[in-house]
C-alpha cells in the first residue's frame, strides 16, 4: 500500500530547523521517518541532509505517494508565496508544524501553514493569516492581528493590540509597543523592522524601521 509523503520545503538554515519539529509530528504520527524529506531545488544541495533525502520539487511530485503535505521553511515571504501557489495548484495539502512547548492560550486562529519554533507564545483572542513564521521564543499578545506570509525572527515581542499586515518581517529581538482597542499599532504591508528595534508607533507600508526609538532608515 502506497504511504503518504510529508515534505519539508527548504534544505537550509530554516528548514534545518524546522525539521525536528516535523520528524516529532511524523513519529507522533506512527508514520516511517522515510517518508519524511527535504524538497529543494538549489543546485548545491546535498542528496542527504540531517538523515533526510533531499528531492527537487519535481522529484517529490513524480514519488508514489497516497497523499502528499508541505511545510514551507523558507524564511522569505515572497518565496513563500510563490511555492504555496504551487502546491495549491498541484493540490498538496499545507502542513503546520509546531514544537511541543509551544504554549497557545484561549481563542487563538493561525492559519494554514504555520511554522511555530521552540518556545513561542501565543497569548488571548488572537488572529491569524496563512503561513505565518515565529521563530524561536517569539511572542504575540492579546488581541493582535497578523495577516498572511508574516515572518517573526528568533525573539520577536509583539505586544497587545497590534495589527501587522501581509509579508512583514521582522527581525531579532524586535520590539513592538502595545496599542489600544481603539487605535492599534499597525505595521503596514510589506514593511521591515529592523533587528533589535524598538517599535513605539505605527509603520507605513514597505519602509524599512531600525534603532530605538525604530525610525525609518535611509541610506546615505
Ligand atoms: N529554494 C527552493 N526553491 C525556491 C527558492 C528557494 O528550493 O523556489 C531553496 C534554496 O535552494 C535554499 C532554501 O530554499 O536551499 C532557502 O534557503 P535560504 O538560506 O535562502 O533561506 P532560509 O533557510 O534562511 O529561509
Amino acid at each position: 500500500m502506497t504511504e503518504p509523503l510529508f515534505g519539508v520545503y527548504g534544505a537550509s538554515g530554516c528548514g534545518r530547523g524546522i525539521m525536528p519539529l516535523a520528524r516529532e509530528w511524523v513519529l507522533k504520527h506512527g508514520i516511517l521517518l522515510n517518508r519524511l524529506v527535504f524538497i529543494d531545488d538549489g543546485q548545491d544541495v546535498s542528496k542527504v541532509v540531517n538523515g533526510h533525502s533531499v528531492l527537487t520539487y519535481a522529484e517529490f511530485l513524480a514519488s508514489d505517494a497516497s497523499e502528499r503535505r508541505v511545510s514551507i521553511a523558507i524564511a522569505n515571504s515572497r518565496i513563500r508565496e510563490k511555492i504555496a501557489l504551487q502546491l495549491q495548484r498541484d493540490h498538496i495539502l499545507a502542513w503546520s508544524v509546531q514544537a511541543s512547548n509551544c504554549v497557545i492560550m484561549d481563542d487563538v486562529d493561525v492559519g494554514e501553514g504555520s511554522i511555530l519554533s521552540p518556545f513561542v507564545t501565543l497569548t488571548s483572542n488572537i488572529r491569524i493569516g496563512k503561513y505565518f513564521q515565529a521563530n524561536l521564543y517569539s511572542y504575540v499578545e492579546h488581541d493582535c492581528i497578523i495577516g498572511d506570509f508574516v515572518t517573526f525572527a528568533p525573539s520577536v515581542k509583539c505586544n497587545g493590540n497590534v495589527h501587522i499586515e501581509d509579508h512583514v518581517y521582522v527581525g531579532t529581538g524586535a520590539m513592538i509597543k502595545q496599542g489600544t482597542p481603539d487605535q492599534p499599532l499597525i505595521i503596514g504591508r510589506g514593511a521591515v523592522i529592523g533587528m533589535g528595534a524598538v517599535v513605539t508607533k505605527s509603520v507605513p507600508a514597505g519602509v524599512t524601521v531600525v534603532g530605538n526609538p525604530a525610525r525609518i532608515f535611509v541610506k546615505s
